[in-house]
């Protein structure tokens, strides 16, 4: 672990500008990411613009926690789709087989890449038309870059749009930097935020999973949990996401009983605010799976992903009673023998 904090401060150093409080930004426009069809770019090519949907399809549990917060936070009525302002860091710190981010995003390439400050950001964000409800922060890996959230936050408050905008930002939950790089008064200026909220990426429900996704020590699967615990612990709002791809369903049922626990551990009610993500084969991806030499296991694993999906809702069900699922979650109704 001490190699991958090493890495991660050299990695920070080339995609922070702490004296002119820059971020480096991919854009977007420019990189392979244009092949997926569903991408809409803005902000000459360094914004773009996604679309967040509480519909039930493929027979994947689908969370609405999300989009009922969003239009709630923001005294609006339920809407099942809002469009989010993203915004891309160029560099992470993992590098996951399924990531819908070319390589060369993944990494601080200067030819693809711009310091772009918070102020010109939510200038893009307040002078486009497609949305002005939302903003994620989206990479790479924006943990590693803490800094970025709370120079937005102070930009939305310095034009008094504080209140009228939902922040998020994306955490692969690989690092500390959050507690290591900010003061104790800056953690405070961040948690207290009511319209911030932190989408935290827990890559697998056991350890193998964990080390198939991302190619790190099985160990890393708890030190995630951990991490997940202290930010909760903040107090700030937090909407754990889950990838559920893995080669070997093994002992499905107690991994994921286990799975639910930990979530559990850290609060009760934590499994009903978790995304389950699907993983799709996007352009991207399918290169990837292409090229790769573990390429019937990432097929397989696709293909898994579903009953691991299907067995989580199972111990929702054996857990809470059908109101509290049905308020957060669009179960699909599986046939019998039907996945
Ligand atoms: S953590 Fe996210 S951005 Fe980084 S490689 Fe994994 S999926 Fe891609």
């Amino acid at each position: 672990m001490s190699d991958l904090k090493a890495n991660n401060e050299v990695l920070r150093s080339k995609i922070i500008d702490l004296d002119n409080k820059h971020i480096r930004l991919v854009r977007v426009g420019s990189t392979d990411q244009t092949k997926d069809i569903q991408l809409d770019t803005n902000f000459g090519g360094y914004g773009r613009i996604k679309s967040f949907k509480g519909e039930a399809k493929d027979n994947w549990p689908v969370n609405i926690i999300q989009l009922k917060e969003v239009c709630k936070n923001l005294s609006m009525p339920y809407s099942n789709k809002l469009k989010a302002q993203i915004f891309q860091l160029v560099g992470c710190d993992l590098r996951c087989w399924y990531c819908f981010v070319p390589n060369d995003s993944l990494k601080p390439n200067e030819d693809i890449s711009d310091w772009v400050s918070a102020e010109e950001m939510i200038d893009a964000f307040v002078n486009q038309s497609e949305t002005n409800q939302l903003i994620d922060l989206s990479g790479g890996n924006p943990a590693l870059v803490p800094e970025w959230v709370l120079w937005m936050i102070r930009e939305l408050r310095k034009r008094n749009i504080e209140d009228k905008v939902i922040l998020w930002s994306e955490d692969n939950l690989s690092s500390d930097m959050f507690f290591e790089k900010l003061s104790k008064e800056e953690i405070q200026e961040i948690v207290t935020n009511k319209n911030y909220a932190r989408l935290c990426c827990l890559k697998g429900y056991n350890e193998e999973s964990f080390a198939f996704n991302t190619g790190l020590n099985k160990e890393g699967f708890k030190f995630q949990f951990e991490r997940l615990k202290k930010l909760y612990d903040t107090g700030m709002i937090i909407y754990p996401y889950v990838t559920m791809t893995t080669p070997n369903l093994g002992n499905l049922k107690n991994d994921v009983k286990t799975f639910v626990d930990k979530l559990q551990d850290i609060d009760e009610k934590l499994p009903l605010r978790t995304i389950l993500v699907q993983i799709k084969e996007y352009e991207i991806t399918k290169e990837r799976i292409e090229a790769s030499s573990r390429k019937s296991l990432e097929e397989q694993s696709l293909i898994n992903q579903l009953e691991v999906a299907k067995v989580f809702m199972d111990e929702l069900t054996d857990r809470y009673s059908k109101d509290e699922i049905a308020e957060n979650i669009l179960v699909p109704t599986y046939e019998s023998g039907e996945l």
